[in-house]
């Protein structure tokens, strides 16, 4: 999308509109302009010309400002229904204020950690978090993102069974750092890097796949519930529960990635209780952090760890645990557990997916079919153009989901797990206008 040229304005003009925006005064007309012309010309020159392009809302205008719960307001004023959720991100919602607390008391006394002395919020959380974590799940390894914890899980495996080699799936999403790239199996993400490390990729879905797959030199099988990136893929019932089985015997530790379905967004608080199975390791990132801080977090059975008894220095990082992010991370726990949002999500999931599914039958010649868990809801319609469409036409009625990055077909709709019905339903009733609207569009071009 070709931009229109921003205004620049003077240096002293641009700062003073910054520091209102930071400090949270009002913002007039003009500053909301000066601001986004600022953001444009900021990010066209000094982030990546190119971003503008790649934007899917068709307002390659359109800067943020503010959230609170599942709103979001631009810097014009729009109020956007979110339904992206920060691709996984907001399962708590935008600022809670329960999570906004902690960071706030967090910041009176500890905002980085000093790296010698023991960090009493790292322990609490990790206490904590193996309260929630399915089965014998009992330790933690902190860091700051999702490929993070993606890449302590491969190492650990590695430690752990003395073995080279993983088994991820086809289209499965782990990460961009180079290890996490290595199991995650998509063309245009990897091919630039390549060689990467000498991995296999079995069809998700697939448990006798992936018993001929594992060889003498698998250390693990890397594997979302269900998968995310790849279009919100949920596997055959019995699949987990087989793949534990085939893993258990082949001596391969399993490992899953929770870093999208993790924290009550299925309807469950991790999405392997739908299927009562345990990991050996299990990666989680995203809306661990309440939203917040940055956080990833890998945990594992005590069985893994004792490969990392004799120097529990073999893999770190500076940042992760720090005490802001725990503090966050126990806030979110809490709110999960006191909101009992898996519930929520498990409730108003299912309303949605029913209306989605009427959506389907009113709409057969986009709507090719409708799935997920809780509020990881894909939609998959027949061609990517209608798909990027309907985006492009939800984001001008003020509503944002996600595209795919493996799946342009599909459409995701993840919102904050305590999005109230009644907002779903207004979020479903301006998608009705937005299929009206295409159908035309979709009969014209198969003519
Ligand atoms: N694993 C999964 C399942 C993900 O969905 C993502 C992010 N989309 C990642 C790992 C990587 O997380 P991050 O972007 O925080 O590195």
């Amino acid at each position: 999308m070709e931009l229109t040229p921003p205004k620049h304005h003077p240096e002293h003009v641009i700062a003073d509109a910054f520091i209102k925006l930071g400090s949270n005064q009002d913002l007039t007309a003009e500053d909301r302009m000066i601001l986004t012309d600022a953001t444009v010309t900021g990010l066209h020159d000094h982030v990546n010309p190119a971003l503008a392009k790649w934007r899917k809302s068709g307002d390659a205008r359109a800067c943020e400002w503010k959230g609170s719960g599942w709103t979001l307001w631009d810097l014009a004023g729009n109020e956007y229904i979110d339904c992206l959720g920060g691709y996984g991100v907001f399962n708590f919602g935008h600022l809670h204020p329960r999570i906004v607390q902690a960071v706030q008391d967090g910041l009176m006394r500890m905002g980085i950690h000093s790296q010698e002395l023991l960090n009493p919020w790292q322990a609490r959380f990790a206490a904590k978090f193996s309260e929630i974590t399915p089965g014998d799940l009992q330790y933690c390894f902190f860091s700051n993102s999702g490929t993070e914890s993606v890449e302590a899980a491969l190492k650990f495996a590695m430690m752990k069974t003395g073995k080279r080699k993983f088994i991820g799936t086809i289209n499965g999403y782990h990460g961009k750092t180079l290890g996490a790239l290595s199991v995650t199996f998509r063309d245009v993400f990897r091919s630039p890097f390549e060689p990467l490390r000498d991995n296999h990729a079995i069809p998700f879905g697939d448990a006798d796949a992936l018993a001929a797959a594992i060889t003498d030199e698998t250390a693990a099988f890397i594997v979302e519930p269900i998968q995310g990136e790849a279009g919100i893929i949920v596997p055959p019932e019995d699949y987990l529960q087989r793949i534990r089985e085939i893993t258990h015997e082949r001596g391969v530790l399993l490992i899953f990635d929770e870093v999208q379905t993790g924290m009550g967004r299925t309807g469950f608080d991790f999405a392997c209780e739908r299927y009562d199975v345990t990991p050996d390791l299990m990666c989680i990132g995203k809306s661990i952090g309440g939203g917040i801080i940055p956080m990833g977090v890998t945990t594992g059975t005590a069985s893994v760890w004792e490969a990392l008894e004799p120097n529990p220095f073999i893999h770190s990082n500076t940042f992760g645990g720090n005490p802001l992010a725990c503090a966050a991370g126990l806030a979110a726990i809490e709110v999960l557990l006191e909101e009992q949002l898996a519930a929520k999500a498990e409730a108003t999931g299912e309303h949605t997916m029913a209306r989605l599914r009427e959506l389907k039958s009113d709409f057969p010649e986009l709507l090719r079919e409708v799935r997920g868990l809780g509020l990881m809801i894909g939609l998959e319609f027949h061609d990517a153009d209608m798909g990027k469409a309907a985006a492009k036409a939800l984001f001008a009625e003020h509503v944002l989901v996600a595209h795919t990055l493996n799946n342009p077909r599909a459409m995701r709709i993840e919102p904050p797990l305590a999005i109230p019905i009644e907002v779903m339903d207004d979020m479903l009733s301006r998608f009705r206008g937005v299929l009206e609207a295409l159908r035309p569009v979709k009969i014209a071009a198969s003519v």
